[in-house]
């Protein structure tokens, strides 16, 4: 097999590993697509993702599609050729939060890609990856891949929506439009959101937000002054979701949030303390949630793309071949040409 190595920043090789007999409950896949995500682009450039430095080669990669090719002992209810998103998360369904039915703080999880433990959880931009049956959900065969792999960043926007409370109604406000940032417009609509504003420094991602959904856009870098009129009689939205990951965008997020909203931080903010004015917090009586990864939302959002009912396709702007890997990453950094870059195997 075929495998996207990253050894350090900016030293990514395609690399030829060994293939292994499958254990019980794997599959092996013919890889569809995988998605460039943000996380991947800070290892690409940076070699960490916030507090996660990568400390030994990481096959990088954790949003992919997939056809089956192989079915290992003990598996059943998937056949060869079937076509599968894959969950990047193997929670181990045994710890407490994965008993009280958070498994996305599984104490113990599994994780494509990540360099959050060492050794290091190897990702899946592999041509034949393997997986566990039960990380695979199958859809229908004429269904394309290069919209399958947006089943793991929309479940990050279904479950950051879920942790925003009842939206049917609201006005809500999304800072950062990035993938994520442009998928919660998506979800956010798809529960009932009746007014929602975007926040981020570049016209072009607004652009792609108001093509989605947004109500409204505002580059905070050429038109602060609307964004602080949001901040008139104590706020102007029953939620924030702070999807950027900047301090500045988060006091926004503050400062425009109506007395007793709601604000879920999604962004990874800089390593380290972040002030926050948090006597505004206290005296708006306002709640401040975590949003991370999903764990139900993985279902639903797989059923919303293969029905149609949520269409992510305005998203992606490039595919490249494995070939031209580097060009992939250079060109999914590149914020005013591109939205959501994907890979192949040619
Ligand atoms: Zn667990």
């Amino acid at each position: 097999m075929r495998a996207c190595v990253l050894h350090q920043a900016k030293d990514l090789r395609i690399e030829e590993r060994p293939d292994r007999a499958l254990a019980p409950g794997e599959v092996r896949l013919r890889l569809g697509r995988g998605s460039i995500c943000g996380s991947d682009l800070h290892y690409y450039f940076d070699g960490r993702v916030g507090d996660f430095a990568v400390r030994e080669p990481l096959i990088l990669g954790h949003e992919i599609s997939g056809d089956i090719t192989e079915i290992g002992p003990e598996v059943e209810g998937l056949a060869v050729g079937q076509r599968v998103a894959v969950n990047p998360g193997r929670p181990c369904r045994h710890c407490d939060f994965c008993r009280s039915g958070r498994e996305n703080l599984c104490r113990n999880m599994i994780f494509f890609g990540s360099a959050a433990k060492l050794p290091h959880l190897q990702g899946a931009f592999i041509d034949a990856p393997v997986v566990q049956a039960s990380q695979c959900h199958p859809v229908p065969d004429d269904m394309p891949h290069e919209k399958l792999a947006f089943a793991e960043p929309l479940s990050v926007a279904l479950h950051a929506v879920m942790r925003a409370g009842n939206l049917v109604g609201q006005k809500v406000l999304v800072t950062g439009c990035g993938p994520i940032g442009a998928l919660i417009v998506m979800a956010a609509r798809h529960a009932g959101a009746a007014h929602i504003a975007v926040t981020d420094v570049a016209d072009e991602p607004l652009a792609i937000a108001r093509s989605v959904g947004a109500d409204e856009t505002v580059n905070v870098a050429t038109e602060a002054a609307k964004a602080e009129a949001w901040q008139q009689n104590n706020g102007t939205f029953d939620a924030a979701l702070e999807v950027s990951g900047n301090a500045a965008a988060l006091d926004t997020c503050v400062l425009s949030t109506r007395p007793g909203g709601t604000l879920v931080q999604v962004g990874f903010l800089p390593s380290g303390p972040v002030p926050v004015q948090v006597n505004r917090l206290m005296a708006k009586e306002m709640q401040i949630r975590g949003s991370f990864r999903f764990h139900e939302e993985f279902a639903w959002s797989v059923q919303a793309l293969a029905t149609g009912a949520i269409d992510a396709s305005p998203l992606l702007t490039a595919a490249y071949p494995v070939s031209k890997i580097d060009e992939a990453f250079e060109a999914a950094r590149d914020r005013k040409r591109n939205m959501k870059v994907q890979i192949y195997f040619d």
